[in-house]
């Protein structure tokens, strides 16, 4: 599979070549492939001499704080100003693994501030909302880093053989792809991994690093929701939990410890549709999977603020919790005959 065209190589390539510092930017809550294929692409433009920053809305849970580089990205929250001093001054942006404006959250109107710079998308999810001068946009393949590989393979003229680069990709791949489970049925992934091992990537390592790292009172939290706090409805092959703030606080709660929960109940024989209510300071982040053909992105755009893939999708409500999971379960009828 040749994701990038000859055609995107030459004309990020005569953009890069400007001189112009280059913003690279991510989604809110960035997860391993967000944080992952923006370091990557970082890794490559300073180690080439590109003047480059990541700019992300907010911080990386923990247990992507590793990754090469991440403590010289610049976070919105915290440096409001940093943020937009740097993109003031950018030739170059490129938006990795998102495609809707919403998702740079209060970092939108700083980026839509510069109206001059090149901009580029980079990502893998449907129907693309941004307006961008340079479009990748690929639904079949596995993550947003995986794209990034491929690019870097294209700017570069061979594979980029960088132990950081590499961590940094595979970091992206593995956890886009629930450790090889879904979304990674195309050789072309398999072989950016061959192609990453070749280059001495450590992957047990790296698999250490992301998910046996967690703290007591994130695996006892787990404990609770699964026991606790899963509800399961047959009818509808569904399950869904809920966690208040004061669960959370009760479990001291970080950044990232509900990473994940949200897929244990599609283990549960039948169930094809799992959902995860978050209650936050000033709003409700709702997480949706499924598993087979029930597409959850449609559920999550339509009544819930949000969007995403076919099997993974997210998104917020203003309404309290408990008349957010009300709304939930009302809305599951209208979709009974897909959730077979
Ligand atoms: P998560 O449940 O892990 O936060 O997100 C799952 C998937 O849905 C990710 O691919 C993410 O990019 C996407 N997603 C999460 N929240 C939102 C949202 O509010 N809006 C949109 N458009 N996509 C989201
Ligand atoms: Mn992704």
């Amino acid at each position: 599979m040749n994701w990038i065209s000859p055609e995107i190589t030459k004309k990020i390539k005569s953009s890069i070549k400007r001189e112009e510092p280059v913003a690279i930017l991510s989604h809110v809550n960035p997860d391993g492939d967000a944080v992952g294929s923006a370091l990557a692409l970082w890794n490559y433009l300073v180690k080439n001499g590109v003047e480059a920053k990541v700019l992300l809305p907010n911080a990386a849970p923990k247990f992507l704080q590793w990754l090469p580089g991440y403590s010289e990205v610049l976070l919105f929250t915290g440096n409001p100003d940093l943020v937009e001093a740097y993109l003031k001054k950018a030739g170059i942006i490129f938006y990795l693994d998102f495609n809707d404006p919403n998702r740079l959250s209060r970092m939108q109107e700083s980026v839509e501030a510069n109206r001059n710079a090149v901009r580029i998308l980079v990502d893998h999810h449907p129907n693309p909302l941004l307006d961008t001068r340079i479009t990748i946009s690929e639904v079949r393949v596995s993550s947003t880093a995986e794209l990034i590989f491929y690019l870097v393979k294209e700017l570069n003229g061979e594979i980029f053989k960088d132990g950081e680069f590499a961590e940094c990709i595979y970091t992206g791949i593995m956890t886009d792809t629930g450790c090889f489970s879904f979304n990674s049925s195309l050789p072309s992934t398999w072989e950016a991994v061959a192609s990453l091992l070749k280059t001495g990537l450590e992957k047990d390592r790296i698999f250490n690093l992301v998910y046996n790292n967690f703290s007591v009172e994130r695996m006892r939290l787990l404990g609770y929701s699964l026991d606790q706090k899963m509800k399961v409805i047959p009818e509808y092959n569904t399950a869904y939990m809920s966690l208040t703030r004061e669960e959370m606080k009760k479990y001291k709660f970080s950044i990232g410890d509900s990473e994940g929960f949200v897929n244990y109940p599609l283990s549960i024989k039948g169930v094809v549709f799992s959902v995860l209510f978050i209650e936050k300071k000033d709003h409700v982040k709702m997480s949706f999977r499924s598993k087979g053909g029930f597409a959850v992105n449609d559920m999550a755009a339509r009544y819930f603020n949000g969007g995403g893939h076919k099997n993974a999708a997210g998104g917020e409500s203003y309404d309290p919790l408990d008349k957010t999971v009300e709304k939930f379960i009302t809305l599951l009828d209208s979709y009974s005959k897909m959730l077979k």
